[in-house]
């Protein structure tokens, strides 16, 4: 699967990504979900960049653990 084919798995908006705030509004997706204090959930979002540096992190522990690596996961990977 190649970074493409990762990337399209995902939804894309204009936002600001939570590692690199200083690019301003890219195309980003959901990243996961943090809970500040008393107001719900707010979304984190992370570029294109951020999107691959952590599906390759999910793919090495999967490997790790001997599990199957699923991409298009990430914003849903709970704590
Ligand atoms: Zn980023």
């Amino acid at each position: 699967m190649d970074r493409q084919q990762i990337l399209d798995l995902y939804d894309w908006a204009l936002g600001v990504c939570f590692r690199h705030p200083s690019k301003g509004e890219v195309p980003t997706a959901v990243v996961g979900v943090i809970h500040p204090q008393a107001c719900g959930e707010r979304e984190v979002r992370g570029c294109a960049d951020c999107v691959i540096a952590m599906e390759d992190i999910r793919r090495e522990e999967a490997a790790r653990a001997g599990s199957e690596y699923q991409p298009g996961r990430v914003g849903e990977a709970a704590g």
